[in-house]
């Protein structure tokens, strides 16, 4: 193909409806949205895509992925297996936020960062969070702050882990350090900075958000706490968190199981946040890809190991339209222009001219995921990936 692509006659969701356009690519950026003239691509060489019947979407925006695998929870064999490119772009998604999650003794942020520059010479976009669940957090350079603002990669912090038996059980204070030096490595080089938090299953919940942001001048756009959706309980307090000004992010992988024991799915949950008035810019969704989602019976002992997958994470928009009808433009906003705001990734999640051009898109009746394009680059066609891994 030529690197200049023009899509016809599709519907645009910035994911604001922008209604029936053409769109023009060039290198990786969005050149023009709107009537594309011949005087435009004038003695250009071009391709064009027909977009008739179609929507023309945003790149979606993973923020929570287990990049180079996760788990391990029941011994070596569960540790979960690294990504793969085509998992991510046949999935509709064009940047990604890598984290290392329970184990942050063989999983490393070396490691890590490598993973995450692969992806990009792969095509698509990357960033990633330093730490693990545990506090003190084991970063690349030795500081947290130092981590964000000298490795271009590292833009925040997490997943830290609260309200779990896996968590190091910070108290206030020391929780507060990590929050305060991810925030100070944003602030002095221009990322969000941002401590991503894994919920777990405890019923102390969010008590220890509450506090920090009671007790500090740390403002709420600092902290996003995921897993909010993992049982009724949480899920509550995450309405009360929602409510005074808090972001939340709804894990979409999930088990039948999960859901029987009470699980709320992340498009239940986003439809009972926006019943109760709460701003749709507040809420993100991710998916908790290859992470290990373990399984236990009643005594408590683990009977299987699934692993999460990044193509929940379309999928639970598409329930969100289509079961509980939530309007396209905000359940779309939830894994794009959402999180881009929130953790600063300039250039994603809205399609605007001058901007990335990542995107995808969908066929308007099934709403299936059809051609991704990534930094300007077709790499999904029709539903069949044009670019693979290096190994795949
Ligand atoms: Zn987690």
């Amino acid at each position: 193909m030529s690197s200049i692509i023009i899509i016809e006659n599709g519907e645009i969701y910035s994911p604001a409806s922008l209604g029936r356009a053409n769109l023009m690519l060039g290198g990786s950026d969005i050149l023009k949205i709107g009537d594309i003239s011949p005087a435009d691509v004038k003695g250009i060489d071009f391709d064009v895509i027909d977009a008739s019947g179609k929507l023309v979407i945003p790149g979606l925006i993973d923020n929570h992925v287990h990049i180079c695998g996760g788990g391990g929870e029941g011994g070596f064999r569960t540790r979960t297996p690294e990504i793969s490119l085509t998992d991510i772009t046949k999935a509709g998604i064009t940047t990604l936020i890598g984290v290392l999650g329970t184990d942050g003794t063989t999983r490393t942020m070396t490691n890590l960062i490598a993973k995450a520059n692969g992806l990009e010479e792969e095509g698509i976009t990357c960033r990633v969070l330093t730490g693990s669940y545990q506090i003190p957090v084991r970063t690349a350079t030795g500081s947290i702050t130092d981590d964000i603002i000298l490795i271009d990669k590292i833009i925040g912090t997490g997943e830290i882990a609260l309200a779990d038996h896996r968590s190091s059980h910070p108290d206030l204070s020391r929780l507060a350090a990590v929050v305060s030096d991810s925030r100070l490595g944003g602030i002095l080089s221009g990322k969000s900075g941002i401590v991503n938090i894994h919920m777990g299953d405890s019923r102390r919940t969010i008590e220890m958000l509450l506090k920090l942001l009671e007790e500090t001048e740390i403002p709420p756009s600092q902290l996003l706490p995921t897993h909010m959706n993992r049982n009724p309980y949480l899920f509550e307090k995450a309405l009360d968190y929602a409510l005074q000004g808090g972001f939340v992010d709804f894990t979409t992988s999930t088990t039948k199981q999960f859901i029987e024991e009470g699980e709320v799915s992340a498009a239940k949950a986003l439809k009972r946040m926006i019943d109760r008035g709460i701003p749709a810019e507040r809420i993100t969704f991710s998916s908790d890809g290859q992470g290990s989602l373990p399984q236990f019976d009643s005594a408590g002992r683990m009977t299987g190991l699934g692993i999460g997958s990044v193509s929940s994470l379309w999928n639970a928009v598409v329930q969100a339209v289509r079961e509980e009808g939530i309007d396209f433009e905000t359940a779309l906003g939830t894994v794009t222009a959402n999180p881009a705001s929130l953790y600063r990734l300039a250039g994603k999640g809205q399609l605007r001219e001058g901007w990335d051009a990542d995107m995808v898109i969908v066929d308007r009746e099934t709403l299936a995921v059809e051609t991704v394009i990534a930094k300007g680059k077709v790499m999904v066609k029709n539903g069949e990936p044009l670019v693979r891994g290096t190994f795949e």
